[in-house]
């Protein structure tokens, strides 16, 4: 699993691709992993980490940041 660099995500950002970004309130709930199993995995800490994609949409992301129980989880271009 590779997972999205901040420098990718700047590449993206160049290109008018929108990437989830998951920030530290994240609690490890998994919800997000199965909505969006392409987009999201636990790392060794049990928190939610967004993979290196070539493109976000039609991937479940809204869903995946209305289920999240904490409000982790945004667009972030
Ligand atoms: S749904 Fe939210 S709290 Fe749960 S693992 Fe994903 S980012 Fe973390």
């Amino acid at each position: 699993m590779t997972l999205l660099s901040e420098e990718q995500r700047k590449k993206l950002s160049e290109s008018g691709i929108r990437a989830p970004y998951v920030n530290e309130t994240c609690i490890g709930c998994s919800a997000c992993v199965a909505i969006s199993p392409d987009v999201y995995d636990l790392n060794d800490d049990g928190l939610s980490v967004v993979k290196e994609l070539s493109n976000y949409e039609d991937l479940s992301v809204d869903d995946s940041i209305q289920a999240c129980p904490v409000n982790a989880i945004s667009w972030k271009n």
